[in-house]
C-alpha cells in the first residue's frame, strides 16, 4: 500500500513552529516510505481566513524546500485540495449519512437551541449537548419550521451506548465511552458548509489518507472521527499524535517564549536548514545521539516509531546554536546574498550595493561567519565600517583594571606602533608583539592595550578581531580614528 499523508492547516494565522514541525514530520515520513505528501488548506472557518496566510503558508514552504506532490497549485488525482473548492462533495456525502440513517436534519431555531443550553446549565442537568428533539420529529413540525424560513443542519447520530476505541501509534487504545461524545454534532450547517469534522474525515477518506501525523490536540476529535468513519462504513486511517511543543518552562510554546511564527524567525536571519534540522529534533531523535541532519538524511532516516511520546521542548538558546553552526558551513558566496538585505535594511549599503560596499562585503563575510549566530547579527558586528564611531566616555576605553593615565599612554604609544606597522607593512603578528611588550612596559594586561584601541577604531568594547577590524576600515580611516580617539582622550582629560 502507498503511504500517503498529508498537512492540512487552517489558514487562520502565519505558518508556527509547531505546524512546521508537523508539515516536516508527514514530509519526512513520505519521502523515507516512498509515499506521497498531500497539501490540504482547511478554510472552512471563513471569519478567521486571510489570503495572506495562504500565501505564507507557500513562502514557507517553499522557503524550507518542502515541495507537495498535490495539493493547491500543482493539483492532483484527488483534487480540488482547497475545502472551500469542495462544498458540493461535503453536501453529498452528508445527505449520504442521511439517507443511511447515520445523520438526520435538525431545525432547532437558535433561540430554541440557546434556551436548551441555558436550561441544561440551571438544572446542573449531566446531560449536556443537544436534546435529539429533530430525532424524532414530525411531519407536522418540520414543516411548520421551514415554513417560518429555518434552513436544517444535518447532525451525526452518535450512538448512547457502547464505546469506540482509536488507535494511535504513539499512545496506543484511547478509548471513549460514546455517551461521553458530545451529542449529535453538526456536520453540515445551516449555509450549506461542513463542519471542521466532516470536512476533514471526508478529505483523508477519499484524498486516501494512510497515515495521519498532527498535533496531540487533535485527540479528543479522534473518537468523533471514527464514529463518522464508522458511519460511513469506512476505514480510518493510521494515528499518530504529536507530541507537544513547550517552551522551556513546561508551557505551550507561545509569544511569550519568543517568536513562535517561521516569517519571524526568517526575518530575524535564521537558515531553513537551521530551522529544518532543529525542528525535526523536537520530539524526534534517530538514535539519541546524531544531532546533524540534511534534508536529504531527514527524507531517508525519519522513523515515525522514533517519534517520541513525551512533549518536546523548544530550546530557543539551542536553535541559536545551531544556526550559527549552519552559517558557518554556509558558502561565502551565498552568505553574502543573504547578508546584503541586512546591510541595506540599517542603511549602510545601497541597492544595489555599490563596487565599494561590494568590496567590503567580500572582506567582511569570512570574519563576521565565524561569529554570527543569526544572520541579523552583521549590522553590529559592521557598523563601525559603515558608520562613524563617536565617542562619549572616556571610562569606555580603559580595560578593567587599567586608570585612565594609563590607558591613554597605551593608546598613544600603541597608535604609534599601529601606524609605524602600516607603513612598513609589517605582518600582523610582528604588529601584535610589539603591542604585547608594550603592555608589558605598562605594567597592564594586553587588554589594556588592545581595548583603547579597539574602541578607537570601532566605538565598542566588543568587536570583530583587532587586525580583521584594521584590514576592514583601511589604513586612512584607522589613522583616522586613531587621532580621533586621542583628541578625544586628551581634551577630556586636560587640566
Ligand atoms: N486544519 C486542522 C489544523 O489546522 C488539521 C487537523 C488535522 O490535521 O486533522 O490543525
Ligand atoms: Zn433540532
Amino acid at each position: 500500500m502507498e503511504v500517503r499523508v498529508r498537512y492540512a492547516p487552517s489558514p487562520t494565522g502565519f505558518q508556527h513552529i509547531g505546524g512546521v514541525r508537523t508539515a516536516l514530520f508527514n514530509y519526512f515520513f513520505a519521502r523515507a516510505n516512498g509515499g506521497k505528501f498531500i497539501l490540504r488548506i482547511e478554510d472552512t472557518d471563513r471569519t478567521r481566513y486571510s489570503e495572506a496566510y495562504v500565501q505564507d503558508l507557500y513562502d514557507t514552504l517553499d522557503w524550507l524546500g518542502i515541495k507537495w506532490d498535490e495539493g493547491p497549485v500543482v493539483g492532483g488525482p484527488y483534487g480540488p485540495y482547497v475545502q472551500s473548492e469542495r462544498t458540493a462533495i461535503y453536501q453529498e456525502y452528508a445527505k449520504k449519512l442521511v439517507e443511511m440513517g447515520k445523520a438526520y436534519y435538525c431545525y432547532c431555531s437558535p433561540e430554541r437551541l440557546e434556551a436548551l443550553r441555558k436550561e441544561q446549565e440551571e438544572s446542573h442537568s449531566q446531560y449536556q449537548g443537544y436534546d435529539r428533539h429533530c430525532l424524532h420529529i414530525t411531519e407536522a413540525e418540520k414543516e411548520e419550521a421551514l415554513a417560518k424560513g429555518i434552513k436544517p443542519v444535518i447532525r451525526l447520530i452518535v450512538p448512547t451506548e457502547g464505546k469506540t476505541t482509536f488507535h494511535d501509534v504513539l499512545m496506543g487504545d484511547i478509548t471513549r465511552r460514546n455517551r461521553d461524545v458530545s451529542p449529535d454534532p453538526i456536520l453540515l450547517k445551516s449555509d450549506g458548509f461542513p463542519t471542521y469534522h466532516l470536512a476533514n474525515v471526508i478529505d483523508d477518506h477519499l484524498m486516501r489518507i494512510t497515515h495521519i501525523m498532527r498535533a496531540q490536540e487533535w485527540i479528543p476529535s479522534g473518537p468523533l472521527h471514527v464514529l463518522l468513519y464508522q458511519a460511513f462504513g469506512w476505514e480510518p486511517p493510521v494515528y499518530c499524535h504529536l507530541p507537544m511543543v513547550l517552551g522551556k518552562d513546561g508551557q505551550k510554546l507561545s509569544k511569550r517564549h519568543g517568536s513562535t511564527s517561521v516569517r519571524e524567525f526568517r526575518e530575524k536571519g535564521y537558515l531553513p536548514e537551521a530551522i529544518m534540522n532543529y525542528v525535526s529534533l523536537v520530539g524526534w531523535s534517530y538514535d539519541g545521539q546524531k544531532q546533524f541532519f540534511s534534508k536529504e538524511e531527514l527524507e531517508r532516516l525519519f522513523d515515525m516509531n522514533k517519534i517520541n511520546k513525551s512533549s518536546g521542548v523548544f530550546d530557543y538558546k539551542k536553535l541559536d546554536w545551531f544556526n550559527g553552526q549552519y552559517i558557518r558551513q554556509c558558502d561565502d558566496e551565498r552568505l553574502k546574498g543573504l547578508l546584503a538585505p541586512y546591510l541595506e535594511k540599517a542603511g549602510f549599503f545601497n541597492n544595489p550595493p555599490t563596487e565599494d560596499q561590494r568590496k567590503k562585503l567580500d572582506i567582511l563575510v569570512p570574519v563576521v561567519k565565524e561569529r554570527m549566530k543569526l544572520l541579523g547579527d552583521v549590522v553590529e558586528l559592521s557598523r563601525f565600517l559603515f558608520q562613524e564611531v563617536s565617542y562619549s566616555d572616556p571610562a569606555l576605553f580603559c580595560d578593567k583594571k587599567t586608570d585612565l593615565p594609563t590607558t591613554v599612554k597605551a593608546l598613544e604609544q600603541g597608535s604609534v606602533i599601529l601606524e609605524n606597522g602600516l607603513k612598513d607593512k609589517l605582518p600582523s603578528e610582528e604588529v601584535e608583539a610589539r603591542l604585547c611588550e608594550l603592555a608589558t612596559r605598562l605594567g597592564v594586561k594586553v587588554n589594556g592595550v588592545f581595548m583603547p584601541i579597539r574602541v578607537a577604531l570601532t566605538g565598542s568594547q566588543v568587536s570583530l578581531p583587532l587586525f580583521d577590524s584594521i584590514k576592514l576600515l583601511g589604513e586612512e580611516q584607522t589613522r583616522a580614528r586613531l587621532q580621533r580617539a586621542l583628541d578625544f582622550l586628551h581634551e577630556a582629560t586636560k587640566n
